[in-house]
């Protein structure tokens, strides 16, 4: 990705940019030859577990697109003067893919959630966006011996965009691993399919709106909490560096 902003954010490199531009971004990829594409949506969380995990700092960076999925990511790049222009969760952009992808015939690929979850997910999007190419789903339960027929059933299907929706960052290391022999646009996903299949709700709009998404899913799964202990670790850590910026 080039010419639309970015922010460094403790190490990592996040792309300004609205839902509308992810999904230029996204058919600029699908209007060449097949190739293998790393699109990652982050959270304060993500990101604070990079600035410990060289790894995932290597990943996100190498991406080819990282969005600002959550509020904190926002935020920070607000505190360091970017002008951001919101967030780009993963479920807007898998959603707004798939309604282009139905008028443009583009091939959907759903790996990730309990069995049964993805192939819901498909079914719903299929209703909802008429036309849909769903090239295949595959729960993401798995021992690792599977793997390599995931990788072949996913193959097969000749799908042009995988979602994988393992929970982050595990889809993160699972595509990059893979991304030698995925030809692939792949997308992070997170818990995008069970609200897609109906299993869990996202926060009602006003909160979304309020930027309290997070601590809806706070209340509805409590046992996200420490995960989100690193939210205020996060905040912390970005005002100490915007004031020793400065
Ligand atoms: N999941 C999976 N395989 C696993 C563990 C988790 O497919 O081994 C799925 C889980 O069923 C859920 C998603 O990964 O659908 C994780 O959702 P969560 O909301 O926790 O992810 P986040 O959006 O926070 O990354």
């Amino acid at each position: 990705m080039g010419k639309e902003q970015k922010a460094e954010i403790m190490g990592c490199q996040v792309d300004l940019l609205s839902l509308n531009q992810a999904l230029e971004e996204i058919k600029k990829l699908l209007g060449n030859q097949k190739t293998f594409a790393h699109i990652i949506t982050v959270n304060a969380e993500i990101i604070y577990e990079a600035n410990k995990n060289p790894r995932l700092k290597e990943i996100i960076n190498g991406a080819h697109m990282v969005t600002p999925d959550g509020i904190g990511v926002v935020w920070a790049a607000r505190q360091f003067g970017y002008t951001s222009s919101g967030r780009v969760t993963g479920i807007e952009l898998l959603e707004e893919v798939c309604s282009e992808g139905a008028r443009r015939g583009w091939r959907v690929f759903f790996f990730g959630a309990a069995p049964g979850v993805a192939e819901k997910a498909a079914s719903n999007l299929e209703n909802k966006y008429p036309g849909l190419q769903v090239a295949g789903t595959i729960n993401g339960y798995f021992a690792p011996e599977e793997t390599a027929d995931i990788v072949t059933t996913i193959k097969k299907s000749n799908p042009d965009i995988l979602f994988v929706g393992l929970g982050a960052p595990r889809q993160e290391y699972w595509i990059n691993e893979y991304k030698d022999q995925l030809q692939v646009v792949c997308v992070g996903v997170g818990g995008s399919f069970d609200v897609i299949a109906g299993l869990k709700k996202r926060a009602p709009a006003f909160m979304i709106k309020l930027n309290l998404e997070w601590l809806y899913r706070l209340i509805s799964e409590p046992s996200r909490i420490k995960r989100q202990l690193a939210l205020p670790k996060f905040v912390l850590h970005v005002l100490k560096e915007k004031y020793r910026r400065h």
